[in-house]
């Protein structure tokens, strides 16, 4: 049976990737990890610019016990924004204005995920930055992203975004491989996904960190098979020489760093 937590409150984990862009995982080996391995109550799979595993995983709702949410990690020309309760996939490379925008007319919310996170490159984690959490039409922020890599992105969304206030504070696993779902997650009041957007709405909502330090290294240790997909897409001509070696450069560090801070302190 499904560990079924008795309290008041849900968990979701709002930012998992999927074979559908970087991540290893497939939809339903994501989906059965998550009903019979965890105690979520929600998730969202957010590929990289594509809601296809997404709105798959919708379509395979009936079977399973928690809710799922579509979502969507886009790349806008200022850094990264996770979409959520979509119903229509948002291109890559507009303004990040117009993607906010984009999301809340077709009725979705607009995260920033790991906001301060910084990249070489125009593909993997970046963050939007301070100036434009602060200036745009934001529902929400990750507080708390479980990627060793974005610890300090995490530190200054605490120190800087947290007190300003008006905004959902979130956490999410960045998972790329299904055992590190969870890895950090988003508390809220209720169970549903209905609850979980009022929740977000009412910024109510509070980052939780249940990750050891073996899923952190899984959360790391993920983007090792990313590169590899990489690899092949660049073998098939699918892929720009150019964007697959930025990949390959960010990955490279990302699991570098990445490695050393999961075998440092839990605790921040
Ligand atoms: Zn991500």
């Amino acid at each position: 049976m499904r560990y079924a937590s008795t309290s008041d409150f849900g968990y979701a984990d709002l930012h998992i990737h999927s074979r559908f862009s970087d991540g290893v995982s497939s939809i339903k080996r994501i989906l059965d990890h998550v009903e019979w391995q965890t105690s979520i109550d929600v998730i969202a799979i957010t590929d990289h610019n594509t809601i296809k595993g997404s709105a798959l995983a919708a379509s395979l709702q009936d079977r399973y016990s928690f809710e799922i949410v579509v979502g969507e990690e886009i790349s806008t020309r200022s850094g990264e924004i996770i979409g959520l309760f979509l119903t229509d996939e948002i291109e890559r490379g507009l303004s990040v204005e117009k993607t906010i925008d984009l999301i809340h007319e077709q009725g979705g919310l607009a995260i920033a995920p790991h906001p301060f996170a910084l990249s070489i490159s125009v593909i993997g984690g970046v963050g939007i930055g301070f100036k434009n959490v602060r200036s745009l039409d934001l529902d929400g922020f990750e507080e708390l992203n479980a990627n060793p890599t974005t610890w300090y992105s995490n530190l200054l969304s605490k120190w800087l975004i947290r007190p300003l206030g008006g905004l959902a504070r979130l956490g999410g696993s960045d998972a790329h491989t299904a055992r590190s779902i969870g890895a950090a997650a988003t508390a809220f009041k209720g169970k549903t996904a209905a609850d979980l957007r009022h929740s977000i709405e009412m910024h109510e909502t509070t980052p939780i960190k249940i990750s050891s330090w073996f899923k952190q290294l899984l959360v790391s240790a993920g983007v090792i098979p990313g590169m590899a997909l990489q690899a092949r897409k660049f073998r098939n001509g699918t892929a720009e020489k150019s964007a697959v070696r930025a990949f390959f450069n960010e990955q490279l560090t990302k699991a570098v760093q990445g490695l050393g801070e999961a075998f440092g302190s839990n605790e921040r």
